[in-house]
């Protein structure tokens, strides 16, 4: 058996700490990894509704966020999606591609990826401790002292991969926040993202239950901020679906600095407006009494209808009252219905963080800190956060890549020689 030559302690035992333990363990490091939950990755098991969207063919710069661009630039330089799928065809995991480039498990199961990482790991010689929570981080001379529910660790070496304070009920936790902060570094602040979106206005929550395809456009004291598309699921709170996640982000920044936010909502974004004008225009029969409001049901959610009527303030009640002037303001109020946001869903339902430790504090190449030798960062715990659609798991198993690579040289990605 290879003599293990170095010492390392992982904090955390989600996407990021389970890799690098994985290559760290591989490489002949002698890695503790220490998780607060009983179990290894709650995230990565609830996450793409089951099946874990695990990276995305499409990387680039562009699909993630951070104060220090330049950073995400340098960690994704070499480390695109053919990496993630030979580390994880190393560890007996097959990925297939969906829709827009998305990467899933061939299995289709998030369960399979925690359950072979973690054999992975423990093949490696990974020494996990479940239902330990670090308490403390202090930095002694040259090592690192690790206050934990299970009593004190040193090492020479730490890897803070501890995750984000989104989903707290998942394992996310500010407590990594506090670890690096004690040790001389600083924050960008945190904020929800991907995340549901909350309205005080009454008519939403008469609308709940009903999901279109839709977009939505986000206005912050009057300036336009964004665009997206995709479906709008009406709550009870206020809005969620595919769209409302997707931006977000910008809301939770917006909301921060105490901008007034509200989003435009097309309800029919399959049409252009004279598309929608000449539909709505071929659908008037000149004799029919039909009420208005059922004559929108022909084209809408009944429960979206009131407020439709409400909002374009037409004033024909029967069908056969509608003029071109009148279906112009419905046209109008479908493609350009108003909501405006209060709050988000918070970090209880965010699924990522903006914001995190500050990543000019970090080098890129290393993913070492800047500021206390041997201790290095990877995954969701610092400033940098990605689209919906895999890219931040990417991030997580990159950045771990990394870190791996610098803490345990020569680095492998595995046992797979194919490039
Ligand atoms: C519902 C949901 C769905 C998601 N779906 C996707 C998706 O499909 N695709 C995608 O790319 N991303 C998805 N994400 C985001 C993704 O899960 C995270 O970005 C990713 O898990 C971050 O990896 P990480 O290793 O940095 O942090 P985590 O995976 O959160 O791991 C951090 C670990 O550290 C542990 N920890 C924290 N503090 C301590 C402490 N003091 N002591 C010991 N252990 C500690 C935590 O318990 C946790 O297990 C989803 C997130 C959620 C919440």
């Amino acid at each position: 058996m290879q003599k293990k030559k170095d010492e390392m302690v992982i904090v955390g035992g989600g996407a990021a700490g389970l890799a690098a333990a994985v290559l760290c363990a591989r490489n002949g490091v002698n890695v503790t990894l220490l998780e607060q939950n009983d179990r290894l990755g709650k995230k990565i098991l609830v996450s793409g509704n089951g099946k874990c969207n695990i990276g995305n063919k499409t990387v680039s710069p562009e699909r993630f966020h951070s104060q220090n661009p330049a950073f995400v630039k340098t960690v994704l330089k070499g480390y695109d999606a053919k990496i993630i799928e030979i580390f994880f065809h190393s560890i007996g995991l097959e990925l297939v591609e969906g829709k827009e480039g998305k990467l899933f498990p061939m299995s289709m199961q998030a369960a399979s990826v925690v359950e072979l990482l973690e054999y992975a790991a423990l093949e490696a010689g990974v020494k996990i401790v479940r239902s330990c929570a670090v308490n403390r981080v202090d930095r002694v001379d040259n090592h690192f002292t690790l206050e934990t529910s299970q009593g004190t660790f040193n090492t020479e070496t730490l890897l803070l991969a501890s995750g984000s304070v989104a989903a707290p009920k998942l394992g996310g936790s500010s407590a990594g926040y506090a670890f690096a902060t004690r040790m001389g570094h600083t924050l960008v602040p945190r904020y929800p993202s991907l995340v549901q979106l909350v309205s005080e206005e009454r008519w939403v929550k008469q609308c709940a239950g009903v999901k279109l395809p839709g977009t939505a456009t986000l206005f912050a004291n009057g300036m336009q901020v964004t665009q997206k598309e995709g479906d709008l699921l009406f709550t009870p709170y206020g809005i969620s679906g595919l769209t409302i996640l997707d931006l977000s982000r910008e809301v939770s920044l917006h909301l921060a600095q105490f901008d007034y936010c509200e989003l435009s909502l097309d309800l029919m974004p399959r049409f252009t407006k004279e598309q929608l004008t000449n539909l709505l225009l071929g659908r008037v029969d000149a004799k029919s009494q039909k009420p208005l409001a059922l004559w929108l049901q022909g084209i809408l959610h009944k429960k979206l209808v009131p407020r439709i009527l409400e909002v374009s303030k037409v004033k024909a009640k029967t069908e056969s009252e509608l003029n071109r002037k009148e279906i112009g303001k419905l046209v109008y109020a479908l493609k350009h219905l108003k909501l405006s946001i209060s709050d988000t869903k918070g970090f209880e339902h965010a699924e990522v963080a903006t914001g995190g430790v500050n990543t000019a504090e970090v080098d890129p190449e290393t993913m070492m800190s800047k500021v206390v030798k041997n201790l290095y960062f990877a995954g969701e715990i610092l400033d940098v956060d990605g689209d919906r659609g895999g890219f931040n798991f990417h991030f997580a198993w990159v950045s771990a890549m990394r870190a791996a690579k610098a803490t345990s040289a020569p680095a492998s990605l595995g046992t797979s020689t194919s490039a």
